[in-house]
């Protein structure tokens, strides 16, 4: 069977009614570059830049920063990095961030509520972000996202970046920036945010977690929790809708991108890109490959 799935290297991921879709990989790590390339990925979909700051005793540097996103960048030689700014908070806790105690982390200061509130931080991660992007196909992606205000917010952030990197002289690039859509709210104005960004990547697993108040860390909820859940279905119909009203495209990210049973039904909801862990892209493309969209609608509807 696996040498089967490695007969489908190098092929496009396109159904049998000429329906495409990009096959992403998420890493953690520089070190899974090698896993991605060996399992043909069209691009990385989620980078979790946070490893680079859980590595660490202290706060890494521009410089630290630059050097593993160019790597990426070269490695994946023009094909798209999404690279995702600072998750920290909530699962993830970093000791030299000295982040107040809170009740409910998931609902607390955590990701780009952290990079709003501190900006020195989150200017650091751009600049190395914007530099990389000279050597390849980064986009950036915002987590965590809530209101068209923050957006907002952070465009202000990164003109700010781009003017002090000109006037110092700094070379950089002009990558897209997208945001992920892993809250309700953001679902439910993705109409309007829509109208402020390149793309938008969903993030099931938190997508989840906030739209059935069901902690993701807490397997005595298990029973509670339907991965397959209408609202988080409908949800992501609305989303990748609203996306193509805005002309924009809309991907997930989340572990529900790799999960077989639905992908004929992201493909008739028009999904356009899935990224997953390296090992599931193969798998995918095998569905999708057999897949006719057209005939999987009309026998949805009778
Ligand atoms: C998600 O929430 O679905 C996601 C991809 O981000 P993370 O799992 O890192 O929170
Ligand atoms: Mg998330």
């Amino acid at each position: 069977r696996k040498q089967l799935l490695q007969t489908l290297k190098g092929k496009d991921n396109v159904t049998l009614d000429g329906q495409k879709v990009m096959l992403y990989a998420n890493i953690g790590n520089i070190k899974d570059l090698a896993t991605v390339i060996q399992n043909d990925a069209g691009g990385i979909g989620l980078f979790r830049s946070e490893f680079i700051y859980l590595e660490k005793e202290d706060f890494p540097t521009e410089e630290e920063q630059f050097q593993i996103y160019r790597q990426v960048a070269q490695t994946m030689a023009g094909k798209r990095v999404i690279i995702r700014t600072l998750d920290i908070g909530a699962d993830k806790q970093c000791d030299y961030f000295h982040m107040e105690h809170e009740e409910n982390p998931a609902l607390g200061c955590r990701a780009i509520r952290i990079c709003l509130t501190r900006p020195e931080i989150f200017k650091t991660q751009l600049r190395a972000l914007f530099r990389a992007s000279v050597f390849g196909r980064i986009a950036i992606m915002y987590p965590m996202i809530t209101s068209v205000q923050e957006v907002r917010q952070i465009k202000k952030i990164v003109e700010e970046v781009k003017q002090e990197l000109t006037s110092q002289g700094v070379e950089f690039g002009n990558p897209e920036q997208g945001i992920m859509i892993e809250t309700p709210a953001a679902a439910i104005i993705s109409d309007n945010l829509a109208k402020e960004v390149d793309f938008f990547s969903i993030g099931t697993n938190d997508l989840s977690q906030y739209t059935m108040a069901i902690d993701r860390q807490n397997p005595q909820l298990d029973p509670f929790f339907d991965p397959h859940h209408p609202a988080v279905l409908r949800m992501i119909s609305m989303v990748v809708e609203n996306a193509h009203k805005a002309g924009i495209w809309a991907g997930i990210c989340g572990e529900l991108g790799a999960d077989q049973s639905l992908t004929k039904e992201f493909l008739a909801m028009g999904v356009d890109e899935l990224s997953v862990s390296p090992g599931s892209i193969l798998p995918l493309r095998k569905i999708i490959l057999e897949t006719n969209v057209g005939e999987y609608k009309a026998g949805k509807e009778c």
